[in-house]
């Protein structure tokens, strides 16, 4: 009901049903949600947004909610195709100091105070007397505007883009200047999760449906339906990030089966949750059965075949890794038996020596170029470890079981020497066993174990979830150092001495997806050798910015340059404490947000965007899974 109320807030005079979808319509919403800081309110508002568009949309026409469900999450076709906004700075300026006709000093000056190009660009809008009426801005228009700026590509483009933009600029109203250029910048700063859009489009359709019945429908009734509905659309992103054409003209029934996975369409992974020893994986897995796999240290590939004998090699992020392994898609033919057509697998590509058969860490393989790589230029090739099967011959496999699952990936593969392997497994229930195999991995070259259900609906593979059922355990772990975490890099400290050409310290953030903010955690600076500062220094002096930028909650930390959050780093720490100065998962826990003591630099995390920053949730769960390790111990001492 909440929901239906807020229609009329967004409405644009004028709009018409088969009319396209006003950009007006979308500041409007836009702006709501900005304003709010309740989750509810902002899934509520949103839901009206793509109501709305459902209703003026004519039947058949799902495309104006798909762009509007896109600018919503401020993309503009699936993540694998690798098409994103990003326009730097400097190119946003000259475009608003050309269609404002404001001088770029001032614009600067502007910004230094806001701290957020898309306001700058909508107060400059705003003190500009026009005499002449723009045009409104319509969806379509403003999409394939976009659409075609991503796409532009070499030196000599930068002027196209300029002008594309001072024309978008040109026609813009009210607040709609603000979210033309945040889009552009590739941040749209409102706090839409993208959970949240997904699921506010998944209640969309259900109401829609229920309108279009013409009948009120109980309220048990739309609460499964809505239930239902979320819980599909949000496992099943990179299908709708395709151009699935939403659930406009299926209606919500019909979802499960048009959501279905294709191959051709990576899935996100399921991944996995930490564990800090054996007889916790036992309380867990108490009475069920339960396998042990190798977990392998190199990237995870999601392996694509089509009936037509197409391979696609996908990455944990759904990008296209194809032209990054094209050993891998060579080899693949030795390994697939007669009978086995079309398929998706999980899989861990791992480089490896191939004189010896030893396996080598992910460092050997993230070394290669991410494009172009040509076979005979490869020194380390690659293998796979196969270790799910997710879809075979034209069906989808996501809920058999891992046993049925297993089952079939053995009989539709075989093993090829220093290629293809299944991942090495172990079912034995017994703590002396997992103990003499994790130390095997570890001996092996491997990072450690992964710990799977077998039977039942708990070991189905569940896309995009970190799940209970899957459970890792890493040789860190056991001595004592605890999980990693995934970090951006979004400040630096100048160095001292003989560091004073680079930086000699860093400011690192965890990101939290729900409020769409960077939240700093802890400054970096011991154990980099002189070489490495000065490659970070390369990757990172590109990225300066003169401010925080307006999405990294900064606390008390005091840098002496920051950067555009885009560097992601794995640190291990020693502890955990509550601090003052950070603001990672601040609220979650305490007023105080959570730091890291004596983190350590271990590599830096190129398959993984700054989004993909470890959470703030996992940062609390991490703290809080300290504390009660610290209390047992305690309590343990007491006793003895
Ligand atoms: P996360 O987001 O879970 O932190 P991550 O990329 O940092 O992901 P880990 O947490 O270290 O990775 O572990 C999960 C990863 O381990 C998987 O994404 C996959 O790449 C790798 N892996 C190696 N062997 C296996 C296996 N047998 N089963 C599942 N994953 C495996």
């Amino acid at each position: 009901e909440a929901a239906l109320d807020r229609r009329d807030e967004m409405d644009v005079e004028g709009w018409r049903v088969g009319d396209p979808v006003p950009y007006a319509a979308l500041a409007k919403a836009f702006a709501l949600i900005e304003a709010t800081t309740k989750r509810i309110e902002k899934t509520s508002l949103l839901t009206s947004l793509m109501l709305l568009v459902i209703q003026r949309s004519k039947a058949g026409d799902a495309d104006s909610l798909l762009r509007t469900v896109y600018l919503c999450i401020n993309r503009l076709s699936p993540d694998y195709t690798g098409i994103e906004l990003g326009i730097g700075e400097s190119l946003l300026i000259k475009a608003i100091g050309e269609s404002t006709g404001r001088s770029l000093q001032l614009i600067k000056t502007d910004l230094k105070r806001e701290g957020d190009l898309g306001l700058v660009a909508m107060n400059s809008k705003n003190m500009q007397k026009t005499l002449f009426k723009p045009k409104p801005l319509t969806v379509p228009f403003v999409f394939s505007n976009l659409k075609e700026i991503a796409l532009s590509a070499g030196h000599s483009s930068q002027g196209k883009k300029v002008s594309i933009i001072t024309k978008l600029l040109a026609a813009c109203k009210g607040e709609e200047a603000k979210y033309i250029v945040r889009s552009l910048e590739g941040k749209l700063r409102i706090g839409n999760a993208e959970r949240t859009v997904l699921v506010a489009l998944a209640h969309a359709t259900v109401l829609a449906e229920q309108e279009r019945s013409g009948k009120k429908w109980s309220t048990e009734k739309l609460a499964s339906r809505l239930e239902e509905g979320a819980t599909i659309v949000k496992s099943r992103t990179s299908k709708l990030r395709c151009g699935y054409p939403c659930a406009l003209t299926v209606g919500v029934s019909k979802l499960r089966d048009e959501c279905k996975l294709t191959p051709g369409v990576p899935l996100k992974p399921m991944l996995a949750k930490p564990t800090k020893a054996i007889g916790e994986v036992l309380d867990r897995f108490e009475g069920k059965r339960f396998t042990c796999e190798y977990k392998y240290d190199g990237e995870r590939a999601q392996v694509h075949r089509l009936a037509d004998g197409t391979v696609g090699v996908f990455s944990r992020n759904s990008e296209d890794m194809s032209k990054k392994y094209p050993d891998l898609i060579e080899q693949l033919p030795h390994c697939i038996k007669e009978n086995t057509k079309s398929f998706v697998l999980d899989a861990e590509a791992v480089a490896i020596d191939r004189t010896t058969g030893k396996l080598m860490p992910f460092q050997e393989l993230s070394k290669r170029k991410r494009k172009d790589v040509k076979v005979e230029d490869i020194e380390v090739r690659v293998c796979l470890f196969a270790f799910d099967l997710l879809y075979l011959n034209g069906e989808p496999l996501l809920h058999k079981n891992l046993t049925e699952r297993r089952e079939l990936l053995r009989q539709h593969f075989e093993p090829v020497h220093f290629e293809f392997q299944f991942a090495k497994s172990s079912d034995s229930e017994k703590t002396e066993d997992i103990q003499t195999f994790l130390d095997e991995s570890v001996k092996d070259g491997c990072e450690g174990l992964m710990v799977k259900m077998l039977e039942s609906e708990a070991s189905y593979y569940e896309p995009s979830r970190r799940s209970v059922n899957w459970l890792k355990l890493k040789k860190d772990y056991l001595a004592g150092i605890g999980d990693s975490l995934d970090l951006v890099v979004v400040g630096g400290y100048y160095g001292k001495g003989k560091r004073t050409n680079v930086y000699g310290a860093f400011l690192l953030a965890c990101y939290d997806a729900d409020s769409e903010e960077y939240q700093t955690i802890c400054k970096i600076g011991t154990g980099f050798s002189e070489e490495a500062l000065a490659a970070h220094y390369t990757v990172l002096q590109p990225l300066e910015m003169e401010k925080a930028r307006g999405d990294v909650k900064v606390g008390g930390a005091k840098p002496d340059v920051w950067f555009e959050p885009k560097v992601v780093w794995e640190v291990l720490t020693a502890d955990l404490s509550l601090s003052p100065v950070y603001t990672a998962a601040q609220g979650l826990i305490d007023e105080r947000g959570v730091s890291l003591r004596f983190p350590r630099f271990i590599r830096v995390r190129d398959d993984k965007s700054a989004d993909d920053a470890t959470g703030s949730e996992q940062v609390a769960e991490m703290y809080e899974r300290q504390v009660l390790a610290h209390d047992d111990g305690k309590k343990k001492k007491k006793r003895g």
